[in-house]
């Protein structure tokens, strides 16, 4: 039988067709209908914290990590349907996200057993939950030049530095963050990944007010934090290697994001038909349908890659390629929607006022869009440097 994944059309095995359908159901049921409050405050967190775990009481979180971590057992075709219907249910934003999608899955490829069983279940009920620690104020698209430093002494290391842009650090509980424990100016050789508990002693987290306004980002100051050796992922000094591993399952295919992408342009489009003056439709019509092919490509690409990450292909450059084609998609939907609207759409904590500033965030996390093009020319189209 025919199913559509990812906007497709394609043979869905019964199993995975059974599970789309008690999903929707399961869904419309429960997705609150108002949403949740704001994630960035205490109140909101609290409460994307308690959906989380309605989640996965119901058995939606960590599709495809295996049971003996918590996780349902299922495939990553599990997890592509899920995040589509998520998102056509129009489900909270999923404050276990870096959990789920990349710090969960590195340290089921490079920690021991006793951390797997130790983190990942409790990961997956939002116990604990998890920040991304690799940004530093030297150290962003060069992330060879981290400074934070981590001494090894008598099984503890003794960390100071400073990290930044951390999502959600404002309530995280943990830290997997990347450290230097060689030589200063060592580059890539001599770093090492550490999860660090934000309650330890010499941990400073301050909040960090983002462009439209919220709090939830923060900069994590470590003066000799101690961080007990056991709380390594991979070997020390080789933390390159574990964090390339991470930050290409951070940019591993989004199934849900062709699908918020399409809401972002039927929204425009109803507005197109409700307030445009009508000598003035038939350009914006014009301009619509050149998104909506956009998009067509984008589904595409997405799809491919969902097909090839579920027959066990590691995802590769083309994640370089989704990730330019779909956040410039993104930001060329809100500047239409500015030209066409003005400021007027852009009302203060409105979808669009967010949508404003996400669209440009999309151009920086995971990778900036200028290092997203080199690697396209790069490795790609095999350009000279
Ligand atoms: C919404 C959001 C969430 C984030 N969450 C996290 C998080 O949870 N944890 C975390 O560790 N980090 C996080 N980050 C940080 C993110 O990874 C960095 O912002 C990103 O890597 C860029 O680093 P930078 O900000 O230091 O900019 P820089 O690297 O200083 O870049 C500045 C400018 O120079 C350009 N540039 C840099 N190098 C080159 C080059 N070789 N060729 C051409 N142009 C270049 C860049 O494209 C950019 O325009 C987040 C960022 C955002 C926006």
């Amino acid at each position: 039988m025919v199913e559509t994944v990812s906007g497709m059309r394609i043979a869905l095995p019964p199993a995975h067709r059974e599970f789309q359908e008690r999903l929707r159901t399961w869904l419309a049921e429960h997705v609150p209908p108002g949403g949740l409050p704001d994630a960035d405050t205490d109140e909101g967190f609290r409460a994307h914290r308690a959906w989380e775990r309605t989640l996965h009481d119901a058995g939606y979180a960590g599709l495809s990590w295996p049971r003996e971590h918590g996780g349902a057992g299922g495939d990553l075709l599990h997890e592509a349907l899920f995040a589509e219907e998520y998102e056509r249910a129009r489900g909270p934003v999923r404050i276990t996200r870096p959990a789920l999608r990349f710090l969960g899955p590195t340290i089921m490829r490079f920690g021991t057993p006793a951390q797997q069983q130790r983190w990942l279940p409790r990961m997956l009920r939002a116990e604990d939950i998890w920040s991304q620690g690799f940004s530093e104020p030297e150290a962003g698209s060069d992330l060879a030049g981290i400074r934070t430093r981590a001494e090894l002494r008598d099984g503890r290391y003794v960390v100071d530095g400073q990290k930044t842009w951390t999502t959600y650090g404002r309530f995280a509980d943990w830290v997997f963050a990347l450290v230097r424990t060689g030589p200063a100016g060592g580059r890539h050789r001599g770093l090492t990944c550490l999860a660090i508990d934000l309650r330890s002693p010499g941990v400073q987290v301050r909040p960090v007010r983002q462009a439209h306004g919220r709090t939830g980002f923060a900069e994590v100051f470590l003066t000799g934090v101690e961080v007990p050796a056991d709380q390594r992922i991979g070997d020390h000094d080789d933390g390159w290697a574990v964090a390339m591993a991470l930050l290409s399952s951070e940019r591993g295919p989004d199934a849900g994001g062709p699908v918020r992408t399409e809401q972002r342009l039927l929204a425009l489009a109803g507005q197109v038909a409700r307030e445009l003056p009508a000598d003035q439709v038939a350009a914006a019509t014009r301009e619509l349908g050149a998104a909506a092919a956009r998009l067509h490509a984008y589904r595409a690409h997405t799809h491919r890659r969902v097909a090839a990450g579920w027959q066990g292909e590691p995802a590769g450059v083309e994640s370089s390629v989704v990730k330019l084609y779909s956040s410039e998609l993104d930001l060329d939907l809100v500047e239409l929607g500015v030209d066409l609207f003005g400021d007027r759409r852009l009302a203060e904590g409105s979808a669009e006022y967010l949508d404003f500033w996400h669209s440009r965030a999309g151009r920086v996390y995971g990778g900036t869009a200028e290092v997203q093009h080199n690697v396209v020319a790069d490795r790609v189209l095999g350009l000279p440097r």
